[in-house]
């Protein structure tokens, strides 16, 4: 028998990147900031004849940032090593801070490396990586602070209606009025589905605790998410440890790396993390685990699209967030999005890679 002879090395050639501004379909706030548009940074990197493509939501500037400081870095690197470019990436911006933007450029790039390797091999990403489960469940999220009570009602209850058991609302942005939305809501969707809040880090602890139980007990909410801020670890802590019972804390979205995550273990009942900012598949995976060794269930916050194959590789993965103003974007710039199907993303195996192909002529209206 005659072995096959299968490359074992792919240098990275080209480094493209776009950033594409996209508005919403309506202002969109929280408990502490409101937008009106979203930007998403695209990276497609190619090697031996493959393209692998990853992105971030973040500012213009991180594709600034991935021109002039990572392009060179991963440029020549073997494309079957997404962890050596990952630490020489690191490397490169130890000046600049690994936190914010740096480490959302290292996630696109992390990000596009991994489905290179896959699709260089024929294989989905999911399979690459290895699949701890065949899908991956999800939750609705949006439920802007901006959303009048009907639009808030309106967009829950069509998730539960579309077979989605989970939904996430926004509070905050005028606590003295959040237990009156948070029942508004409980009656749109009725009494099965489960509802999550995020306050987004706009309470005080003692107004968390108090609206904690407001809730727990008005609404049956089985999740607060940020009710004061993650840099109040200490806080957290006292609502992981004094909320409910049946109400989880969860917080860690603004996880840029290992060290963060390390320590927001100690102050929550579910921790979040975020491919598209914590540097990518590269850390998502030592995030699964930190969080296996903590026996810590893992939420996936945002960007369902290029969470979704990773996703699958998680053993600690309870759910992913299935956020409205992200949906809206994936589904516009990229074939091979996929929709819930009671609740649950299949990832396309058929599919080479992360499944996904970006759609450059439908991008470029929204070149920022
Ligand atoms: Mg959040």
């Amino acid at each position: 028998m005659t072995a096959v002879a299968v490359p074992t090395e792919a240098p990275v050639q080209d480094v493209e990147v776009g950033a594409f501004t996209v508005p919403t379909d309506a202002p969109e706030a929280d408990g502490t900031l409101a937008w009106d548009s979203t930007t998403i940074v695209v990276v497609e990197l190619t090697a031996a004849g493959e393209r692998g493509l990853g992105y971030t939501y973040a500012d213009v500037a991180t594709a600034k940032l991935i021109e002039s400081k990572l392009a060179d870095v991963v440029r020549g690197h073997d494309a079957f090593s997404p962890q050596g470019a990952w630490a020489a990436m690191v490397g490169a911006i130890r000046n600049l801070g690994r936190p914010g933007i740096c480490s959302m450029a290292i996630s696109a790039v992390d990000t596009a490396l991994w489905d290179l390797k896959a699709r260089l091999l024929g294989l989905p990403l999911g399979k690459l990586l290895g699949m701890a489960s065949e899908c991956v469940p999800v939750y609705g999220s949006g439920g802007f602070t901006a959303y009048s009570m009907n639009r808030l009602q309106e967009q829950l209850a069509g998730w539960v209606e579309r077979g989605i058991p989970r939904v996430k609302m926004k509070v905050g942005s005028n606590p003295d009025a959040d237990p009156e939305r948070v029942r508004g809501a409980r009656s749109a969707i009725g009494p099965n589905a489960q509802l999550f809040t995020d306050a987004n880090g706009a309470y005080s602890r003692k107004q968390a605790l108090e609206l904690a139980v407001r809730f727990r007990e008005e609404a049956q909410v089985s999740w607060l998410e940020e009710p004061v801020s993650s840099d109040d670890l200490e806080g957290l802590r006292l609502l992981r440890d004094r909320a409910p019972a049946g109400l989880e804390i969860a917080a860690g979205e603004y996880g840029y790396d290992a060290v963060y995550f390390k320590r927001m273990l100690d102050a929550v009942d579910v921790l979040q993390a975020d491919v598209t900012r914590c540097a990518g598949i590269t850390e998502l995976l030592r995030v699964d685990g930190m969080c296996r060794a903590r026996s810590m269930p893992l939420s996936l916050h945002c960007g369902p699209a290029i969470h979704l194959h990773p996703g699958t590789a998680l053993e600690q993965l309870v759910h992913l967030e299935y956020f409205h103003d992200h949906v809206r974007i994936e589904h516009l710039l990229f074939d091979g999005v996929q929709a819930p199907r009671d609740g649950t993303l299949y990832p396309d195996l058929t599919r080479p890679g992360n499944g996904l192909e970006f759609k450059r002529a439908d991008a470029e209206r929204y070149a920022a």
